[in-house]
């Protein structure tokens, strides 16, 4: 008997002992490819040697400085390297430890820059039904995810909702890619007006859709037509890049292929790439300027934050990601990886959608492709592909999705940034065995 409270309480999950490049093993000898790099974290594959070697250098120097009494030379330098390629008007970084601490973080840096203000009557988020922002109370009420949620609900604070931009499911067969988006970028202004606009701190999104959806990009000037709002109506724009930033679509951050700044953007998975826990929430510079020539503080704080190990992690993951030209690599491969897709699964009847940006590719299974239906829930379809997936030594990121009351299974490819085509292809080929075995299953 374990004593550790696994993801699942009835069953342990293998125990990895090793893990290098694309693989990774475990302790009865099978050897799994990392497809999904864990969940879209591991972008340098595992046990890179330049990463290792900057995490023993900093452990030599100084392994732990409390940030309330020092900074370091390493989280400055990862500060000024993220800095150096963000949007536009972003200036100021702050580390946490993963993804819901940023998003955590990004909330209340919101909440604080209207108190400042002496706004202290905007208490209100606005996010997307289909959107998962993480695990703790804040990050939860914000995120879409119903049956997450649910539990909690009593403990969570109200967030209206919105419609995702969800192309495959949204769109209806007479809406032109542009009617679609403005339809949702109304609901949007909808939403913001019956809230009361002086009531609102932000919005959150995901620039492309993780976790709940599969790999969702936005249509063309959804985000524009976002910051548009969210100027007019003086509210924070709040883009969640957790999994889908730090390269993984192909530049890094995945606001960039929309033309858009946000006032606020979160970081993690990628960041530290795996090596360290690490996140990071980046903000406009005026954000910060009105806290320090108000207050001068912001409220806020944990005992890791900025821990030199994980900032000298992240910032050789940054460096190798520059130095070995990998962010050409991502849109190279991720064009292989969906011409593969599309050969395996393009006339695939149960395969509805192929989709993603870069290396952060999914596919949408649907019991039928005319209706677009999804299979049951109850037959737990993206349960069946990952267990499958495991036998044939395959780790990819199958999820049920949720939309508007609908539940749907897809399956996550997010290999590291260093897969070959030829990786690509075992990939796929051992994915499409998988998908095919578990649709034999009832
Ligand atoms: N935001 C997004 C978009 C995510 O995908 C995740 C995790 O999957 C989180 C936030 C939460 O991150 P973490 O699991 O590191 O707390």
């Amino acid at each position: 008997m374990s004593h550790i409270i696994h993801r699942s309480l009835r069953q342990v999950p293998p125990v990895a002992v090793s893990a290098k490049g694309i693989f990774i093993r475990d302790t009865e000898g099978n050897t799994y490819i990392d497809a999904s790099g864990g969940a879209a974290v591991s972008s340098l594959g595992h046990g890179h040697p330049d990463v290792l070697a900057a995490m023993h250098r900093q452990i030599d120097h100084c392994a732990y400085a409390h940030t309330s009494f020092f900074t370091t030379e390493v989280a400055e330098a990862l500060a000024d390297t993220l800095v150096s390629k963000a949007p536009q008007g972003i200036s100021q970084v702050y580390f946490v430890s993963g993804g819901s601490e940023a998003m955590e973080t990004a909330l209340k840096l919101a909440r604080q820059y209207f108190v400042e203000a002496g706004e202290e009557q905007r208490t209100m988020f606005i996010s997307r039904r289909q959107s998962y922002h993480g695990n703790t109370l804040g990050a939860l009420a914000v995120g879409g995810n119903e049956w997450r949620r649910k539990p909690f609900a009593p403990l969570l604070m109200e967030v209206p909702r919105v419609s995702p931009c969800y192309e495959y499911r949204g769109r209806g067969e007479d809406q032109t890619v542009e009617e679609y988006t403005q339809a949702l970028l109304d609901e949007l202004e909808d939403a913001i007006r019956l809230t009361g606009p002086e009531k609102v701190i932000g919005f959150c999104a995901e620039p492309v859709v993780g976790a709940t959806g599969g790999a969702i990009p936005p249509t063309p000037g959804y985000f524009r037509g976002v910051r548009k709002l969210c100027d007019q109506y003086g509210i924070l724009f709040i883009a969640d890049e957790v999994m889908c930033g730090m390269g993984r679509t192909g530049t890094m951050f995945a606001i960039e292929q929309d033309e858009v700044a946000p006032d606020l953007i979160t970081v993690a998975k990628g960041l530290g790439a795996g090596y360290q826990p690490i996140g990071a929430v980046l903000a406009q510079g005026a954000i910060v300027e009105r806290l320090r020539h108000g207050s001068g503080a912001f409220l806020h704080g944990h005992t890791y934050i900025g821990h030199p190990v994980a900032c000298a992690a992240a910032l050789a993951v940054q460096q190798v990601i520059e130095r070995d030209n990998l962010l050409a690599q991502v849109v190279k491969r991720g064009s292989s990886l969906r011409r593969m897709l599309g050969e395996a699964f393009g006339n695939h009847p149960h395969v509805g959608d192929i989709r993603g940006r870069g290396l952060f590719m999914a596919i949408e299974l649907v019991h039928d492709r005319p209706t677009r239906n999804p299979f049951p829930a109850s037959r737990k379809l993206h349960a069946k592909i990952k267990a499958e997936a495991m036998t044939r030594g395959l780790m990819v990121y199958p999820m049920g999705g949720t939309i508007d009351g609908r539940r749907g299974d897809h399956v996550l490819i997010a290999p590291p940034f260093i897969a070959s085509t030829g990786d690509l292809a075992e990939i796929v080929g051992r994915l499409a065995e998988s998908v095919d075995a578990a649709l034999r299953l009832k």
